[in-house]
């Protein structure tokens, strides 16, 4: 579905990424870790065209996304989430949710939100159920702001499944979660890939949670690639192991 092949970008000196290439099957949930700085993030926004490698290609179901506007990624399926939590904090949980449901930004504006462009494809029915399948329905009026983290996390999740993705790229999710939010978040990304048959690039510096739910996965560092396998293989790869007790 997504393929990175020998993807390199370089930031003055730093090379940043360095000949990345692996590819992801429908339905998969690929988890892709690495010590900071190991070139996660920048793969993420190699994706959604914040950058553009200096070498390679990215083909979403065939297709380079290098010649595409973030705007026209958005419109085929792929959406992130953020690092830290990019929500409307003074709006309700509904709202924030409607914000995503809009094609053509894949709800990335404010004006976009509160049905004002809404397509008729989005019935009420739909957000309704969306809200229940992330446990939102008992919060679905409230401010944002005055709701736990993982409840915002959840929050983030539906609006991004609102505008139904087929390729969801999850950055850092378990930040700041407790141990039993992280647990019920793993759930919760299993199900969406199970019943919502969406695909999963899952950035993580929490390994119980990439272990727990990735097909595969892969470890990046200092922006190349270092083992590609299951999560047992990559687990007990000596180049990983290594990679991380160097960097603590
Ligand atoms: P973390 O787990 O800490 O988020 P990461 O694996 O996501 O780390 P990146 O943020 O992708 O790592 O950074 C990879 C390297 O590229 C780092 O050395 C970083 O400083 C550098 N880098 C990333 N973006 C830029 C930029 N816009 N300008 C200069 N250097 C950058």
């Amino acid at each position: 579905m997504l393929t990175f092949d020998s993807v390199a970008i370089r930031f003055g000196g730093i090379v940043a990424l360095d000949g990345i290439s692996f590819d992801i099957a429908p339905g998969e949930i690929l988890g892709l870790i690495g010590p900071n700085g190991a070139g996660k993030t920048t793969l993420f926004n190699c994706v959604s065209r914040l950058y553009t490698p200096d070498e390679g290609d990215i083909r979403f179901q065939g297709e380079s996304l290098l010649a595409l506007s973030a705007h026209r990624i958005a419109r085929l399926g792929i959406t992130r989430t953020f690092q830290n939590l990019a929500l409307f904090r003074t709006m309700s949980v509904r709202d924030n949710v409607l914000v995503g449901t809009h094609p053509r930004t894949g709800g990335n504006f404010l004006s976009d939100a509160i049905g004002l462009n809404r397509t008729p494809a989005h019935g009420d029915a739909e957000i309704d159920d969306l809200l229940h399948d992330m446990g939102l329905t008992d919060v679905a009026d409230r401010v944002v702001s005055d709701l736990p983290t993982g409840t915002q996390k959840r929050v983030e999740l539906a609006r991004a499944l609102a505008g139904r993705p087929r390729l969801l790229l999850l950055d850092e999710p378990a930040g700041g979660l407790t141990h039993s939010e992280v647990d019920e978040l793993g759930e919760l990304i299993r199900r969406i890939r199970d019943q919502r048959g969406v695909t999963v690039l899952l950035v993580e510096h929490h390994m119980g949670l990439v272990m727990a739910i990735s097909d595969t996965v892969v470890a990046l560092d200092f922006g190349r690639k270092i083992a590609e396998g299951s999560p047992a293989e990559v687990q007990n790869d000596p180049e990983v192991i290594r990679a991380y007790l160097g960097s603590s």
